[in-house]
């Protein structure tokens, strides 16, 4: 007999990551069924998909009439609802914090996407996780990549390499970099993604965020998460061995993929939808990254070595730091600047309590405003 659907709660799905979850759970309407919706302020775009879904509970930021089938529901709520067996954490900063906490106390798998949870709240995340027997399952194309090449190996890592596309700007000088405009930095390359991950490509703060993000993820040292530039973004990142052996993932740069493969996991699925890679029309290339170009890239390594509550001030300083650029009210090169000052006002907690963390996460965004406004009456 075929096995049962399993059950899904999909926070933030109405994000780029959330839609493209829902079109896999379309594409295996019988392997999937959704539980629970929660959005943001696309009101419009969760009505469309709690009626084409029909879960039992429903969150939206905004005021929204459901059909009297979906019950609205926190976040939290839903996250831990006893009848879902996996939660896709699609939200964006901070927002997928106490969801997540939520679903990991109530012994859920999950499926995260939203890469702040890690950032902020890693030490706290993964012992928990590690109690209530919670297995994380990444999204994140390049933690994908490299949970695919553990899969089966039981020890004997000697270090990961992170990809990186680089960003629209890795080859502009810092004369350059000052005169981007918002839609320059909207222009990835090789990826299509949401607005704010976008402008953290261009500043390479995303990579920062994913060296983290790793260290948490697959119990490594900072010192054994390396980078490389890949302007492709094919090869989404690699294991090296203690022997030598060098393990890659690759496929062209779809997250449905990744985020497939973390609904099916630990099976394989076929999807016709999904492109294949046709490796005689690919010419890959990898560089050295020059660390020193890129501030925010610095900045968010340092962070992640000071530990404690320093990331968590780095995430929020770079969401409002990224929000005034967005909103053009800095300049490109102002976002390092905001973040790092912010890092430098902060008196650190080194073992910080989830409330710890969320007041750090407060006081870093106003630090933020202030310094942005101060600097820009200068
Ligand atoms: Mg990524």
């Amino acid at each position: 007999m075929d096995k049962p659907a399993k059950k899904l709660a999909i926070l933030g799905s109405t994000g780029s990551i959330g839609q493209q979850t829902l079109e896999i759970v379309e594409s295996f309407s019988e392997k999937y069924k959704v539980m629970g919706l929660a959005g943001g302020r696309n009101t419009e775009l969760l009505i469309k998909q709690v009626k084409r879904f029909r879960p039992i509970l429903a969150y939206s930021a905004t005021e929204l009439e459901l059909p009297s089938s979906t019950n609205f529901a926190t976040m939290e709520q839903i996250a831990s609802h006893p009848e879902v067996d996996l939660v896709v954490i699609a939200t964006s900063g901070k927002e997928g914090l106490t969801p997540t906490l939520a679903a990991i106390h109530a012994g859920k798998n999950i499926a995260l996407a939203n890469k702040e949870v890690l950032v902020m709240a890693g030490e706290i995340i993964t012992r928990e996780a590690k109690k209530h027997k919670a297995t994380i399952i990444p999204i994140d194309s390049e933690h994908s990549a490299i949970w695919q090449c553990l899969q089966g190996e039981i020890s004997g890592i000697s270090r990961v390499i992170l990809t990186a596309s680089g960003g629209p700007f890795y080859q502009l000088t810092k004369k350059q970099l000052a005169k981007v405009t918002v839609e320059d930095a909207l222009k990835h390359p090789t990826w299509e993604m949401g607005r704010k991950i976008t402008v953290d490509s261009a500043t390479l703060m995303n990579k920062g965020l994913e060296v983290i993000e790793a260290h948490w993820l697959f119990s490594l040292p900072f010192d054994k998460i390396d980078i490389v530039l890949h302007p492709q973004s094919i090869v989404h990142s690699l294991v090296e061995f203690i022997d030598g052996s060098l393990k890659a993932q690759l496929s062209l740069p779809d997250m449905r993929l990744p985020i497939q493969y973390a609904l099916s996991y630990p099976e394989r699925l076929e999807n016709p939808r999904l492109p294949h890679l046709d490796m005689t029309k690919t010419h890959l290339i990898f560089k050295r990254i020059d660390r020193s170009r890129f501030p925010c890239l610095q900045l968010a390594l340092e962070a992640g070595k000071r530990g404690g509550t320093y990331p968590a001030a780095l995430c929020a300083a770079d969401e409002i730091a990224v929000s005034l650029f967005l909103d053009k009210q800095i300049n490109f090169l102002k976002i390092g600047e905001i973040i790092d000052k912010t890092l430098s006002l902060h008196e650190g907690i080194a073992t910080p309590t989830l409330e710890d963390i969320l007041a750090t996460d407060k006081w870093a965004r106003e630090t933020a405003l202030k310094l942005a406004y101060e600097g820009n009456k200068c």
